[in-house]
């Protein structure tokens, strides 16, 4: 069991061709010592990973999209494919994003699909699940999260999946969950992905938390046990935020 941590940025709708000055400071920071500790990728908006390949590949900062689609190609206006993706020079894609899931009705079902044809064209997916405030006050948090993780991740996993716990109620809000839910959650998680994939390979899975990781609370979060890493949304738009949290690992 040796999970390289991640750290990985997720821009959401956010960047222009001027913001790729962040990731070239951010791998100014990201120096021979951080890098033996920490794996860092920024998943920019599709239109920056062509032309933010060269600044981030010098530095050893890899690059994700933030969705696909699940066919290789075809009559999808507007969808952009996981081989698309992977040409652009993407070694990850995000998928089952609670926002995906709430803006585009994406279900279980269809994350499932997505990751397949990722894992299909060479990208390690990033799986993200999660339970809403209504859920987690019901007190079904780690059943829903049972739940997704059931039918969101492919059964017969080849080349490396990435599970994201991001609880909705904590996107953007600033709100964390304590840290016992976390390591509970996580604890469950992987279980849960055990008897999805079976065969130990739970064990190579990463599990990153997601949800208002934020420099000032990254050291606390990451070391919970089976804390893999951080999906980090607003704080990995500067190159300020995001390396300060990338430090927790140092
Ligand atoms: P946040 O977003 O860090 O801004 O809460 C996390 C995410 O949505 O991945």
């Amino acid at each position: 069991m040796d999970r390289c941590p991640l750290v990985a940025g997720n821009w959401k709708m956010n960047g222009l061709i001027a913001s790729l000055a962040e990731i070239a400071a951010m791998g100014t920071a990201y120096d021979l010592a951080l890098k033996k500790k920490v794996e860092l990728i920024i998943c920019p908006p599709a239109t920056l990973i062509g032309l933010a390949l060269d600044v981030a590949m010098l530095n050893g900062i890899g690059l994700g999209g933030q969705d696909c689609h699940a066919a290789e190609s075809g009559a999808h206006t507007g969808d952009i494919s996981a081989e698309m993706l992977k040409d652009a020079g993407a070694t990850y894609v995000i998928l089952g994003h609670s926002e995906r899931r709430a803006d585009h009705g994406e279900t279980d079902n269809i994350v499932r699909v997505k990751a397949t044809a990722a894992l299909r064209a060479g990208l390690k997916p990033i799986i993200c699940v999660g339970e809403t405030r209504h859920e987690r006050e019901a007190g079904e948090a780690l059943s829903v999260v049972g739940r997704q993780i059931e039918a969101s991740l492919p059964g017969d996993a080849p080349g490396t999946i990435v599970v994201a716990y991001e609880p909705v109620w904590a996107i953007g809000t600033g709100l964390t969950p304590t840290l016992e839910d976390v390591a509970q959650m996580h604890a469950f998680a992987r279980e849960r992905i055990e008897a999805r994939l079976g065969g130990g390979k739970s064990e190579d899975v990463r599990i990153l938390y997601g949800g208002s990781v934020k420099p000032a609370n990254a050291r606390e979060l990451m070391h919970v046990p089976n804390v893999d890493g951080a999906l980090v949304g607003g704080a990995s738009l500067t190159a300020r935020d995001f390396m300060a949290i990338a430090e927790a690992y140092r």
